[in-house]
């Protein structure tokens, strides 16, 4: 995907790629630091391209108490009356955030 936007851009050397990793997203982080130097191995745009990854707190409101709380921290649970009826304030999100170049 970085590579299409290069590519349409004229880009011959990317700098830095920014991802937004959410908690709650399913993605690891640490799995994008391990595989982006294999990934990047054989493309010339990536020789020098440096991965800065954002990460986004799993945030939920409880619906029973309106309690702001992290979802990972609490494993999904309430702490304040241990509701797990809740609504996903953030923590979703994977996207390209940024490339630069
Ligand atoms: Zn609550």
């Amino acid at each position: 995907m970085a590579e299409r936007v290069a590519k349409e851009n004229g880009v011959e050397e990317i700098k830095y790629l920014a991802l937004t990793v959410g908690e709650l997203s399913g993605y690891m982080p640490i799995f994008f630091e391990q595989y982006f130097p294999i990934v990047t191995e054989d493309r010339p745009l990536f020789k020098d391209a440096k991965l800065v990854i954002e990460t986004v707190k799993g945030e939920a409101l409880c619906n029973e108490c309106q309690s702001l709380y992290n979802v990972m921290k609490h494993e999904g649970t309430c702490p304040k009356c241990g509701s797990r009826e809740k609504t996903i304030l953030g923590g979703q999100e994977f996207a390209l955030k940024e490339i630069g170049y």
